[in-house]
């Protein structure tokens, strides 16, 4: 019996009572290895000090003061380090509690700036039918899961999609990059000259899918020729880096690698790490300065938006990040965690894909690999495999899920920063055992 009222209110959970670096204990002492940083966010395992003590001493300074009425040392400290860091342009960052907060905010923001400049006609989004943007309303509007969709169709706003840059489904026998890219680029020009090219407000992505396809990277040069579409047509670019954002990838954006730069970028999860909830919108000088040349105020806000001692907890992280050169691990770990998964299960005939950037890693599980067919949805393949990790003293995020009509599972593995090449080494052994016994 609990009075809790939790996702899944009939699956009995184990009691988290603490952690300790890449593991979580339970109640009964058990430890779990946290190879999907829960959802991609404990980036520094589970009890850095650091953190713990950056906490502490803002917590007991100031804890909290409403926006309205005063800044604060930690936020405007954690947005200069960000917006230093940022790609070119992105000069302002708009502090919330979290993922879906931050889309609502870009969503919000593009539509406030043409509003702003005069284009009020443009009120079209465009996003891609793999992709996951948070529970809120606008959020799931524009997300391109139709189960999590399928009930609340009747309240979202009028989203249109287009296909995902998902290779290994996606591209045609002997296509090159060049051409898919391009090919993609294409489908969603023709998208936006269908809504009427001065209707459109925002392409919406995220720069490394995450939950819904299981770390799929964009092929090169794919974003560069959807920002020159963009650009053509007088859209904005939101890249959501929710999840794959914060140095997952082993760039602190992930946009880094992809030479691009969106006009409305958003970061959450390994942002406070967990430690506090926190997200953010970084936005482009150009947005901002035409809301503040125009009406003056961004008309949107949330209580906890600035929470001082979240921004404190994030600003730690990113000074560990630093100072422990974690981007460097993540790139070495990551090569040697899809090394180690290819060597373990490359010959499963059941596993169709590997794939990934840094610590951010994903397996496509198939039921017929030259075909790439999927499992049936009724097998519930992701839960097995959950629970056969659990099992063994080890969390990864499996998921199924509906792509372009197709079924597809998939596991997430995406680690702390702070992994040894021993703990990649009994992250794949458990995850290796627990496969083949869902299987
Ligand atoms: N965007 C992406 C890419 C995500 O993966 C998520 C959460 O999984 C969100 C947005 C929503 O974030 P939150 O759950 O913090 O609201």
């Amino acid at each position: 019996m609990s009075y809790v009222f939790h996702r899944m209110p009939n699956r009995p959970l184990p009691i988290a009572v603490a952690g300790d670096g890449i593991e979580v204990i339970d109640s009964t002492g058990k430890r779990y290895i946290d190879a999907s940083g829960g959802a991609a966010v404990s980036c520094l395992g589970h009890s850095h000090r650091r953190v713990i003590d950056a906490i502490e001493k803002q917590a007991r300074q100031l804890a909290y003061a409403h926006t309205s009425f005063f800044t604060t040392e930690a936020a405007e400290a954690l947005a200069e380090r960000l917006i230093k860091a940022a790609p070119a342009g992105l000069g302002h960052a708009y502090f919330v509690s979290g993922g879906s907060e931050a889309m609502e905010a870009a969503l919000k923001l593009a539509r406030q700036y043409f509003v702003e400049i005069g284009e009020p006609q443009r009120k079209h989004f465009i996003a891609r039918r793999q992709s996951y943007h948070g529970n809120t309303l606008g959020a799931l509007a524009i997300g391109g899961n139709a189960w999590r969709r399928e009930p609340f169709l009747p309240l979202l706003i009028d989203a249109h999609h287009v296909s995902p840059c998902y290779a290994y489904r996606g591209r045609l026998a002997g296509e090159s990059d060049e051409a898919y890219a391009q090919r993609l680029a294409d489908e969603l020009e023709r998208k936006i000259l269908e809504l009427g090219a001065d209707t459109v407000a925002a392409f919406v992505a995220e720069t490394v899918v995450g939950a819904t396809a299981g770390a799929v990277p964009p092929v090169a040069g794919y974003f560069r020729k959807i920002r020159a579409v963009c650009e053509k047509h007088g859209v904005l670019l939101i890249l959501d880096e929710v999840m794959c954002g914060m140095g997952r990838t082993g760039y602190l954006y992930a946009c880094e690698e992809e030479g691009v730069a969106p006009d409305l970028l958003t970061i959450a999860k390994g942002l406070g790490a967990g430690y506090q909830p926190i997200g953010a919108t970084l936005v482009s000088d150009r947005i901002y300065d035409a809301i503040v040349s125009g009406s003056g105020f961004f008309q949107h806000g949330h209580t906890y938006m600035g929470h001082a001692t979240a921004c404190a907890a994030a600003l730690e992280v990113q000074r560990v990040i630093e100072k422990e050169n974690l981007l460097a691990n993540v790139a070495a770990r990551g090569e040697q965690l899809r090394a180690a998964l290819r060597e373990r299960l490359g010959e499963d005939p059941h596993v169709g894909d590997i794939r990934g950037r840094g610590l951010f890693v994903g397996v496509e599980l198939v039921r017929e690999r030259a075909g790439k067919t999927p499992f049936e949805p009724h097998r519930k393949l992701h839960a097995a495999i959950k629970r056969e990790a659990m099992a063994r003293g080890l969390m990864v995020y499996p998921m199924g899920g509906t792509i372009d009509g197709q079924h597809g599972d998939h596991i997430l593995l995406a680690p702390p920063f702070i992994c040894t090449p021993d703990d990649i080494d009994r992250i794949v052994a458990r995850l290796g055992d627990a496969v083949e016994a869902a299987l």
